[in-house]
């Protein structure tokens, strides 16, 4: 039996990362699928290679070495997006770049309000990090404990707080980037004002790693509040909702900190599958909605704020029975339930999943016209909505029919309802990626939704920044 040819590419990215730090399916021992494959486990792709560098210089140099030999790198954190963003194609030909080594925090600055962290480490450490310090980092996501701030800034991600603090986008200060040609951008600058040319900053945030590779971040801390609370109601319409939104906004200004909406069926699905989370007052009612108020007084003052809201709310007919958690632990439980959502849905068969937004205002109108149509066109679907709707964000999944093939379902019907949400999405002024990204799995969809000349300003910044298009190619941009 002959012994394979050494790759060249291979021996040279073993001399910058070290041999155990650049994995391959030259050893048939080496389970590479924890990259290769998506969190959905929906697609698998097959790597040339998943290198593991430990500082910028070795990223810069597995760039410039991958660059040299034409090989594509596809940079990834955590591995937990939801768009097919962060894995090989099948070509065997791709390198894939995991940051997850590079997971240092480098730096708190108490006075300027900033903590600097390598693109590894994961969002649960940072929080832990600046809560140490003193301080909050409000980003907060289902995933926290396995994605990323590198992840979290290449997708925009949103979370349960951006009604009050913003994308991750609005929580960065400062980047340090390597870019397509092996250079490295140090922008770390902490600057809350710098008007000297393009914003180069918000080019790389959202561009889920076609434009640079992310491996370092400045971001924004928060003053800790002195109290936060969590209720939950129930909401007899989407309509409902949102005027106790408008309602939450006025009363508790920039206290409303999180405001959430589930559907009746999305919460059927966490009864059945996690009995033990004791979902509340969801038989009785289509809606759930569950609101965080943080407080930079007391509790006392943000629990008398809330009842006067849910008093007011009640006698609207806005609300018709609310429960507020009594201590932290009471709302950790209601928020867990709210982001088990996702998993009881992967527990309950396969589904087709669309993370949207639509201006507030058109959402009750959005979500009645558009179940209408599905159940005329495919009798039987069930339908998962739930979302930040104080952001206008909608995870409006749709679920087989009852006792059917989940997995023959989304074969067969999976285009047809994408064309019939997304014309809708269109329709009523949104867009077809709220948080989650573009990634391979709407790469084709985009030319159909996005405006044509913001399409071509997007193909030319790509031109411009990676001639070679050898960052993630095939994502965002076909
Ligand atoms: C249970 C669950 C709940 C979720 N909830 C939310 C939610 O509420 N809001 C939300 O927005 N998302 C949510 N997501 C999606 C996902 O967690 C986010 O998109 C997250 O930001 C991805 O981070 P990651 O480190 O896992 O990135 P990965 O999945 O590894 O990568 C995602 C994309 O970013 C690119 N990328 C990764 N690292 C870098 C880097 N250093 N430089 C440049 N590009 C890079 C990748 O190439 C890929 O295109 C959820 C996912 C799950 C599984």
């Amino acid at each position: 039996m002959s012994t394979p040819l050494p790759h060249p590419l291979l021996e040279e990215l073993r001399q910058i990362c070290g041999a155990a730090n650049v994995l391959t399916h030259e050893d048939p021992a080496t389970d590479l699928s924890p990259w290769e494959q998506d969190w959905r486990k929906r697609v698998s792709g097959r790597a040339l290679a998943v290198v593991r560098p430990s500082d910028t210089a070795q990223v810069a140099a597995v760039v410039k070495a991958c660059a040299a030999h034409q090989t594509p790198i596809v940079p990834q954190g955590g591995n937990t997006g939801l768009v097919v963003g962060g894995i090989p194609d099948n070509s065997g030909q791709q390198i894939v770049l995991s940051l997850t080594r590079m997971n240092a925090v480098r730096a708190i600055d108490p006075a300027n309000l900033t903590i600097t962290v390598e693109a590894g480490c994961v969002l649960q450490n940072l929080q832990t990090a600046a809560e140490q310090a003193g301080f909050l980092f409000p980003l907060s996501l289902g995933a926290e404990g396995s994605c990323t701030i590198g992840g979290n800034l290449g997708t925009n991600a949103g979370g349960t707080q951006v009604v009050r603090y913003g994308n991750t986008r609005e929580l960065c200060l400062g980047l340090e980037v390597v870019t397509a040609q092996g250079e490295i951008w140090h922008g770390l600058t902490g600057l809350r004002k710098d008007n000297t040319g393009y914003d180069l900053r918000n080019l790389m945030i959202g561009s889920e790693g076609t434009l640079g590779i992310i491996t370092a971040a400045t971001m924004k801390l928060y003053p800790q509040p002195a109290a936060q609370l969590t209720a939950w109601a129930a909401v007899p319409s989407m309509e409902a909702a949102v005027q106790l939104l408008g309602l939450a906004h006025q009363r508790l200004g920039p206290g409303l900190t999180g405001f959430e909406v589930m559907g009746q069926f999305a919460l059927s699905l966490v009864d059945k599958h996690y009995p033990h989370l004791r979902v509340p007052l969801w038989q009785e009612t289509p809606w759930c909605v569950l609101l965080e108020n943080s407080d930079s007084e007391s509790e006392q003052h943000a629990r008398t704020q809330f009842e006067a809201l849910l008093e007011t709310a009640m006698e609207q007919g806005w609300v018709s029975d609310a429960v507020v958690a009594e201590n932290l632990t009471q709302a950790k439980g209601l928020w867990h339930i709210r982001e088990s959502i996702t998993l009881a849905q992967v527990q309950e068969g396969q589904n087709i999943k669309h993370d949207i937004s639509i201006p507030v205002s058109r959402i009750p109108a959005f979500v009645a016209e558009t179940d209408a149509l599905l159940e005329r066109e495919v009798p039987g679907v069930r339908l998962v909505d739930f979302g930040h709707l104080g952001d206008g964000n909608l995870h409006y999944n749709v679920q087989a029919p009852e006792a059917s093939d989940s997995k023959a379902f989304v074969i067969a019907f999976e285009d047809k309802i994408n064309t019939l949400v997304f014309d809708q999405v269109k329709r009523f002024g949104g867009s077809i990626s709220a948080e989650h990204g573009v990634g391979a799995q709407k790469v084709n969809k985009l030319p159909l939704y996005k405006d044509p000349t913001a399409l071509a300003m997007m193909r030319s910044v790509k031109q411009a920044l990676d001639p070679q298009n050898i960052l993630n190619p095939g994502r965002v941009l076909s």
